[in-house]
C-alpha cells in the first residue's frame, strides 16, 4: 500500500527525520490561506499522487509570490498529472501539499527496502539524488552504495557511519552526524511501520548544515496491514481505479488490464499462466483476477459482475483449479451472476478439481450457452475462436 508524500512527510517528522514545514490542501483558495502559515515566499506546491517523476512532469512548482502560487495550484489541481510513472492517461490530482522553500546545496538519495534475492533489508545511499534512481543505477552504478541489514543483527550505528563517510566531499561534521541520524531513524521507521520501501530522493543538506527529506516515499507491506491499522487508514481509495476500489470491499485481487478478454481465476500462478495462455491464442487480457483459493459463491458473483463493468471485455475466460473452492459453488456463482447481469458476451470455461462432475453439469444444464472445455488446449482454441469473432 502507497502512501501519499504527505503522509509520509508526517511520519517522518514524529521519527524526527526533519521535513519542511507544510500543509495540505484541497482548493485553490486553501493552498492561498495555508501560504500564510508557512514561510515564504518562496513557497513550493506540489501534486499528491502515487507516482513519481513529478517534477519533470510539472507537478512540483516554486512560487516566488501569492500570485504565481494562486496560479500554479490553478494549473495542477484538479487536472491529471502525466508523469513517467502514471501511465498515458495520468493521475487526476485532488490534492496539493504547500511547503516553504528550501535552498538546497547538495541532493542525497536514501532508501531502504527488501533485497528479496537475499531475503535481507537493505540501505541504498547515493551522492546523485534528486534524479531518478533507476537511471543511476543504469549509468553509474558506482554512486550507489549500499548495506544489508541481516534480520538476526539488528541495527548498527556502524552501518550509518560506513555510509555517510562514503561521501565525497564530506561535509562537514553537524552534516555528517545529523545525516548518520536520519539513517538510523529511517531503519527505525522502515521496521516499526512494516515498510516495503522507505524512500527519501532528495535528502539535501543546507549551507547551514541542516540534512532535510524534501520528498518522501513509504510503502506498506499489504501483508502486514492487519496489525497496521493505522497504516491502512491512511489509504487513499482515490488514487485506485473504480474497478479496482469495487474489487478491494469484496477481498478480490483484481487489476485493470487494457486487453478485451476477461479473466477469472483462482491463484496467482494460475492466473499468470491464463493470461498467457489468452495472449498466445493471438488475445489480450482485460484484467487480473484472482479470486482466491476459499472464494465464496458470492465473490465469484462479484467478480463477474466487476469483469463485465469494463466496456472493453468481449469473452470470458474462466479457468478454475477447484480445490478448496469447490467447481460446484464456483458454477453456482456464475449462474446467479449470469441471472443478474444478463451476460451477452461468450463465456469460455475450464474446470478441474473438486466436484469437477457436478460443475460442468450445472453449468451445461442452464439455458445460458457456456463454452466448457475439457481442459487448457480446448479452452485455448475457444479463447482463439471468441477472439476471431469478436474482432
Ligand atoms: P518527484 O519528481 O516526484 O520525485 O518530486 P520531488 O519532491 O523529488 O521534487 C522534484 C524536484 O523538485 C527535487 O528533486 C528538487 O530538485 C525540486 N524541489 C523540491 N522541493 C524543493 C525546494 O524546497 N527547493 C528547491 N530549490 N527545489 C525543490
Ligand atoms: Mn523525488
Amino acid at each position: 500500500m502507497k502512501l501519499h508524500e504527505y503522509q509520509a512527510k508526517e511520519i517522518f517528522r514524529r521519527y524526527h527525520i526533519r521535513v519542511p514545514a507544510g500543509e495540505v490542501a484541497g482548493s485553490v483558495d486553501k493552498v492561498i490561506e495555508s501560504a500564510r502559515n508557512i514561510n515564504g515566499p518562496p513557497w513550493v506546491v506540489k501534486a499528491q499522487v502515487h507516482a513519481g517523476g513529478r517534477g519533470k512532469a510539472g507537478g512540483v512548482r516554486i512560487a516566488d509570490s501569492l500570485e504565481q502560487l494562486k496560479q500554479a495550484a490553478k494549473e495542477i489541481l484538479g487536472r491529471p498529472l502525466i508523469s513517467e510513472q502514471t501511465g498515458p492517461e495520468g493521475k487526476r490530482v485532488t490534492k496539493l501539499l504547500i511547503e516553504e522553500a528550501v535552498e538546497i546545496e547538495r541532493e542525497l538519495y536514501l532508501a531502504m527496502t527488501i533485497d528479496r534475492s537475499k531475503a535481507e533489508p537493505v540501505i541504498i545511499f547515493s551522492q546523485v539524488g534528486g534524479m531518478d534512481i533507476e537511471e543511476v543505477a543504469r549509468v553509474s552504478p558506482e554512486q550507489l552504495m549500499n548495506e544489508h541489514i541481516p534480520f538476526d543483527m539488528g541495527w548498527s550505528p556502524f552501518v550509518a557511519k560506513k555510509l555517510a563517510y562514503g561521501l565525497d566531499p564530506l561535509p562537514g561534521p553537524n552534516t555528517l552526524k545529523e545525516l548518520t541520524n536520519i539513517i538510523s531513524r529511517l531503519y527505525t521507521v522502515f521496521m516499526e511501520l512494516d515498510c516495503s520501501l522507505a524512500e527519501i530522493n532528495p535528502l539535501v543538506t543546507t549551507k547551514k548544515g541542516d540534512v532535510i527529506a524534501l520528498d518522501a516515499k513509504i510503502n506498506i507491506d499489504d501483508n502486514a496491514l492487519f496489525r497496521r491499522k493505522a497504516m491502512a487508514d491512511l489509504d487513499d481509495p482515490l488514487e485506485k481505479e473504480h474497478l479496482e476500489r469495487e474489487a478491494a470491499k469484496y477481498h478480490l485481487n483484481y487489476i485493470k488490464l487494457d486487453g478485451n478478454i476477461g479473466a477469472m481465476v483462482n491463484g496467482a500462478g494460475l492466473a499468470m499462466a491464463t493470461m498467457d495462455l489468452i495472449k498466445m491464442a493471438g488475445a489480450e487480457p482485460a484484467n487480473f483476477l484472482d479470486v482466491g483459493g476459499g472464494a465464496s459463491e458470492e465473490m465469484v458473483t462479484k467478480g463477474l459482475e466487476i469483469i463485465l463493468m469494463d466496456e472493453k471485455v468481449k469473452a470470458i475466460f474462466i479457468n478454475i483449479f477447484g480445490g478448496i473452492l469447490r467447481c460446484d459453488v464456483l458454477a453456482r456463482g456464475v449462474l446467479a451472476a449470469a441471472e443478474k447481469t444478463h451476460i451477452k458476451v461468450p463465456v469460455i470455461v475450464r474446470l478441474e478439481g473438486t466436484n469437477v462432475e457436478d460443475g460442468r453439469k450445472i453449468l451445461e444444464e442452464s439455458d445460458l450457452k457456456f463454452m466448457v472445455a475439457k481442459d487448457m488446449n480446448e479452452a485455448a482454441d475457444l479463447v482463439t475462436r471468441a477472439v476471431s469473432i469478436t474482432v
